[in-house]
């Protein structure tokens, strides 16, 4: 069904149900990129001093963030941690590449087999595990690094509501006190640990896809082979369900989250002791970081 742009009535399909909403291209560009600046402004998690680094895998989500940190005139370069994985790490690679030279921005690249010494399949078969069970510690673990390394004051991701109310909604239903304690769009920067942020967390899957594609990027459209059938794809598409039903129920469920659960919970907890890493001198919990147990097993 058409409606028409409440800026301009000009004709279009983009319409937003859980904001009631409807913009044209242009005008949709504009709201996008502003309510990014807004979320950023909102919970502090950056300013026009700061270098960032932004997390680029080659898909929709993170691209579309460099896109709009560029535009809005942030000072953010790329990392693109190349997995190994058979063609879809090839592609994401070639695709990043691309995009880095069509904003005229640095981009760093890092080879889990050449940094770490294995691909993730191979660590998969070592570790006799899945790879989403670790690979999330190796990303992590390499973007603290490389922003450290090139005097990155803030590491940017690109993980948008979806992702954020999924994970919210699993840690929610097992009670996980210790990761939801962790669940706010910015971690601050200490303890040998880059600040992090998600300047998407308000934004939806549709609104970064639409943003994308308007914006004529061009991302990774296959999702990584090793997501398919994952926890957080099904709660995704729950979610999603009872989205459709009832507009606003993603993006209420995440902000009264952060409003009135996230004080209680994070307040009631310790701040875990951080020291450095035996071997790599990297932060951890623990004697021996847990990519230095994995590195010990696979040599
Ligand atoms: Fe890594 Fe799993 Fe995500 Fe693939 S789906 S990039 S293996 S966490
Ligand atoms: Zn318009
Ligand atoms: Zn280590």
């Amino acid at each position: 069904m058409k409606r028409k742009c409440i800026k301009c009535s000009k004709e279009t399909g983009i319409y937003l149900p859980h904001h009631r909403l409807a913009l044209c291209q242009e005008h949709y560009t504009a709201w996008f990129e502003s309510r990014t600046q807004r979320t950023i402004t909102e919970f502090r998690m950056m300013t026009g001093s700061d270098k960032i680094l932004v997390a680029v895998s080659g898909g929709k989500d993170s691209l579309s963030l460099w896109n709009a940190l560029v535009k809005l005139g942030y000072d953010a370069d790329g990392l693109h941690i190349n997995l190994g994985i058979p063609e879809y790490s090839e592609l994401s690679q070639k695709k990043t590449q691309e995009f880095a030279e069509r904003v005229g921005r640095k981009l760093h690249v890092v080879e889990i087999k050449t940094d770490f010494g294995r691909t993730i399949p191979e660590i998969s078969k070592i570790e006799r595990r899945p790879p989403c069970s670790f690979c999330g510690t190796l990303k992590r673990y390499f973007m603290n690094l490389y922003a450290k390394k090139g005097g990155y004051t803030v590491v940017a991701t690109g993980h948008n509501l979806d992702d954020e109310t999924a994970v919210l909604m699993l840690n929610t239903l097992n009670w996980n006190t210790e990761y939801l304690a962790r669940q706010y769009p910015v971690l601050p920067e200490g303890d040998g640990l880059a600040k992090k942020v998600k300047p998407f967390c308000k934004m939806t899957e549709k609104e970064t896809a639409f943003y994308a594609v308007i914006n004529g990027i061009d991302f990774v459209e296959d999702e990584c082979p090793f997501a398919v059938g994952s926890t957080t794809i099904i709660y995704k598409k729950i979610l999603s369900q009872i989205e459709q039903k009832f507009p606003g129920t993603k993006i209420r469920f995440y902000s009264e989250f952060l409003a009135k659960m996230y004080p209680m919970i994070r307040g009631s907890r310790e701040a875990p002791k951080i020291g450095k890493c035996n071997m790599c001198g990297e932060p951890t919990q623990s004697s021996i970081c847990l990519v230095c147990r994995m590195k010990i097993r696979a040599s």
